[in-house]
């Protein structure tokens, strides 16, 4: 994983060399962040409404610097970020060191969060500054305020030039966001909310990734692409039977002992539709005798089962009873004595005959 984002991280760099002219700005490194919570400790800024400047902006701070961790560590998109604060306490600063320690961390950019005060309640809004009205500072002005106008919808009080000591005195590219009004109701709504806070920090974030060219990107754990639920493709069993004689059509094909149809003419059924498992097919006929088959199925086969069946040999009536064939041949082998009856027959008649003459004699006498 750390080659992959190695790897990432030198392709984002090839590109950003590759368009310097383009962007104006280059991310051939991880950019040094300093974002620093105005005021602190005994100091606390604006105070309004049971707000105080210092707290809101230190939360807003360790949220923003967690989101360029979060971006740095998310190879999606965004760019990569080493991030300090020039406090991460309720601690007093001064000015001067807040700049000096900018400074001698060579930082490449630098962003001061605060909140206004003002004695009239109706003062409101969001404003910006930078020292000079134009170059790398401004640009980085304007695209925080443009952010943070679309994220809270306060009043745009617009991109200003400030002659404060932590824009003046820092070495690098810098601004001073004012993220609105403790001391204005519906400023002071979304400066103690703490979801609204975290869209403050994430509108930073997507000012300063556009800053640097960088698409906005809200970055998220890394997870790998779900997978969509595709049910595995089906597999298929096609059944072939035949005998001695070739195809046997007919055949009554069984699936685990569950009748599923008939082969064709040629002797063929196909079994579809089904799940990758173990299966016992078998053929059955009248004439032959039954035959099964085991087959271990894998996704999307198409598996064929042939069966090569063995006929019932054919039962015919004399086979089933040789006894009776011997009174048969007797009679085929007894045509003499046939003749000897037919020859008794003639006797008969003779007599017959001989008792009629005798007695048409007697009656002419
Ligand atoms: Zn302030």
């Amino acid at each position: 994983m750390k080659l992959r984002c190695t790897l990432l991280r030198l392709s984002l760099t090839a590109v950003f060399t590759a368009l310097p002219a383009a962007t104006g700005f280059g991310l051939s490194y991880a950019q040094v962040i300093v974002i620093d919570p105005g005021h602190g400790g005994g100091d606390p800024g604006g105070t309004g409404l049971g707000l105080q400047e210092k707290n809101i902006v230190l939360d807003t701070s360790e949220r923003f610097r967690e989101l360029l961790e979060a971006d740095t560590q998310d190879t999606t998109g965004g760019g990569s970020w080493t991030t300090h604060l020039t406090r991460d306490s309720d601690q007093f600063i001064e000015l001067a060191a807040r700049s000096a320690y900018a400074n001698s961390l060579d930082a490449d950019r630098f962003l001061s969060v605060h909140a206004n005060a003002f004695g009239t309640a109706s003062a409101n809004g969001t404003e910006t500054f930078s020292y000079s009205a134009t170059g790398s500072g401004a640009n980085l002005r304007n695209l925080i305020q443009e952010e943070m106008v679309t994220a809270w919808q306060l009043t745009d009080r617009g991109s200003k030039t400030g002659n404060f000591s932590v824009l003046r005195n820092t070495a690098m590219p810098a601004e001073l966001h004012e993220l609105g009004f403790v001391t204005n109701s519906v400023d002071a709504e979304k400066l103690g909310d703490a979801d609204a806070r975290q869209q403050a920090a994430l509108a930073h974030l997507h000012g300063l990734q556009r800053h640097y060219g960088l698409a906005a990107h809200t970055p998220g754990p890394e997870v790998p692409p779900i997978a969509p639920a595709i049910p595995p493709p089906p597999s298929t069993i096609d059944v072939t039977v035949a005998d001695k004689l070739g195809p046997v059509a007919d055949a009554v094909i069984f699936l685990n002992g569950m009748e599923q149809g008939r082969t064709n003419s040629s002797g063929f059924f196909r079994i579809d539709e089904l799940s990758a498992e173990n299966f016992v097919v078998s053929a059955q006929t009248r004439e032959h005798l039954g035959e099964e088959h085991a087959i271990q199925l894998r996704v999307g086969e198409v598996a064929s089962v042939q069966f090569r069946l063995t006929s019932v040999p054919k039962v015919h009536e004399p086979m089933m009873a040789p006894e009776d064939e011997a009174p048969a041949e007797e009679a085929v082998s007894g045509t003499c004595s046939s003749s000897g009856g037919s020859g008794s027959s003639w006797a008969v008649a003779l007599l017959v005959l001989l008792i009629l003459r005798f007695r048409r004699t007697s009656q002419r006498s």
